[in-house]
């Protein structure tokens, strides 16, 4: 479905990507795991149209992707950044249908937001709460579901567990799963590689700018140097 090939990024003088190069198939979930700075949201940037790359090549479904952003959302694929990113001042309500904000068919739209409360039921409970009064993990949420409003084939997924809480990390890394049960794909990029390996189907190891690993996410788990390097395990 995803195909990056020797792609290369630079910021200024800095090489950030030096030939990255994986695949994501359809109904995959694959994770790229890696130290900070090693590139991870560089690459995720670069698929989402946010960053230029210099070199190389991203396919989606067997074509080019265009440069723009919003083109590359009406493509199929939409980011749900790091930070999370939402409307502090608008409500709960008001930050889903932003994420529908290309499309116009009204019924879809209607039928993705009864479905972004379904899998987020403490998102329909705060509806008309504004957003910037949620909590951590609250916000996660609705950075998620806005995404999901887009009715992507695609998602991008960008440290979502950062900051917060072991219980919320559990629910998170849970509706990644539940979302890729939706017939979604999903490309993450996490630091927690232990949780990312475990809800992942394949991963890549990236570090410093390249990829220097890739396997099914379970062989990653058993490998004695990711265990070291990536596990906190000797
Ligand atoms: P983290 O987990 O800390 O977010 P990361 O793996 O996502 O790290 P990136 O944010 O992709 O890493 O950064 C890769 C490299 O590019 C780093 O050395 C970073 O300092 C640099 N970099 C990222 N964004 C910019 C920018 N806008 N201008 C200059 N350098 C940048």
């Amino acid at each position: 479905m995803l195909e990056i090939k020797d792609l290369h990024v630079y910021y200024g003088g800095i090489h950030a990507l030096k030939g990255v190069s994986i695949s994501v198939e359809k109904g995959e979930i694959v994770t790229i795991i890696g130290a900070n700075g090693a590139g991870k949201s560089t690459l995720l940037n670069a698929v989402s149209g946010i960053v230029r790359y210099r070199e190389g090549s991203i396919l989606f479904k067997g074509e080019p992707l265009p440069k723009l952003p919003h083109l590359i959302v009406k493509r199929g694929i939409v980011q749900v950044p790091e930070g999370r990113l939402i409307f502090a001042n608008l409500t709960v309500k008001d930050n889903l249908m932003l994420g529908a904000y290309l499309r116009s068919d009204m019924n879809g739209i209607k039928r993705d937001l009864e479905m972004v409360y379904e899998l987020f039921p403490r998102l329909k409970e705060r509806e008309k709460q504004m957003a910037g009064t949620l909590s951590g993990g609250e916000q996660q949420m609705l950075a998620i579901g806005r995404g999901l409003m887009g009715n992507p084939e695609l998602v991008l997924m960008d440290e979502p567990s950062l900051g917060l809480a072991p219980l919320m990390v559990q629910t998170i890394f849970k509706v990644i799963k539940d979302i890729k049960s939706m017939g979604k794909t999903i490309l993450l990029v996490e630091q927690n590689a232990y949780k990312a390996l475990a809800t992942a189907d394949r991963a890549y190891v990236l570090e410093q700018g390249r990829i220097v690993k890739s396997g099914r996410a379970q062989d990653l788990l058993d490998d004695p140097g990711i265990k070291e390097s990536y596990l906190g395990v000797k």
